[in-house]
């Protein structure tokens, strides 16, 4: 039986980096939360203002920027996460440009995170229904490519090192949304977090009551695979070893 995976106690900083203020709540929250409770610093860098995220809840676009912000840092909030980082990209047009790449690159080197999260971003779709946003994988793309080898390589970017950035070498990447999965974190004390966080999110899902019966489903899928009553599935890439 596979067992749930315990994240070293040596990291101490997880930088998480997704496209849209809500990616990390519908995701990855309920690993955050239970990092945040283990007493690490969790970082969030979001790269787009969500804009483009009208639906029936936000039928509108007028002042949904400001508000989606204000969701993203109560979600935050809930999930015990005081940094976040905004690089206010335009919704829903990203691509994996280099000038992106260098934007993470700088996130990376300024918080100097141990780990980084991320989504995964070969997945085209997942099922027979859902086609993987573009932005997803667009910021995902960079998110690795910043990750190895532009953080850690003093040449590339060198622009950086003149704002008084240094290289840094990031120990572990979590893929979220990876098929197949190899890690998974036991959020059995955090789901309720989890969901909590995503109805922040009320311009996206209402007043919610479909997301606590989704995220369990989720959750309670990807338990079963780690022998656990809840847990959030990655792929863990290992780029450092301390022995
Ligand atoms: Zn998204």
């Amino acid at each position: 039986m596979r067992r749930p995976h315990v994240l070293s106690e040596a990291f101490r900083t997880i930088l998480c980096i997704a496209a849209h203020p809500d990616d990390i709540e519908f995701t990855i929250a309920g690993s955050v939360a239970r990092w945040t409770g283990e007493g690490r610093t969790v970082v969030f860098c979001l790269v787009t203002t969500g804009g483009a995220g009208t639906n029936e809840h936000t039928p509108s676009g007028d002042g949904l920027i400001p508000r989606r912000e204000r969701e993203l840092h109560d979600a935050a909030r809930i999930l015990g996460v005081k940094d976040v980082v905004l690089l206010g990209y335009q919704d829903g047009v990203v691509e994996p440009t280099l000038g992106l790449r260098r934007d993470l690159t700088r996130v990376i080197r300024r918080h100097r995170p141990d780990v980084v999260v991320c989504s995964d971003p070969t997945v085209r779709w997942y099922g027979n229904e859902y086609l993987n946003h573009p932005d997803h994988r667009a910021v995902a793309s960079a998110a690795l490519d910043a990750v190895f080898p532009s953080a850690e390589t003093p040449g590339i970017f060198a622009e950086l090192l003149a704002e008084g950035l240094p290289p840094h070498k990031v120990k572990e990447a979590f893929v979220s949304g990876a098929e197949p999965a190899d890690t998974w974190i036991d959020i059995g004390d955090t789901l309720e977090l989890k969901c909590a966080a995503l109805k922040a999110h009320a311009s996206q899902v209402g007043t919610g009551e479909w997301v606590e019966p989704l995220l369990r489903e989720w959750a309670v899928r990807d338990g079963k695979r780690a022998g656990v009553r809840a847990a959030e599935a990655y792929r863990r890439m290992v780029l450092w070893r301390s022995e």
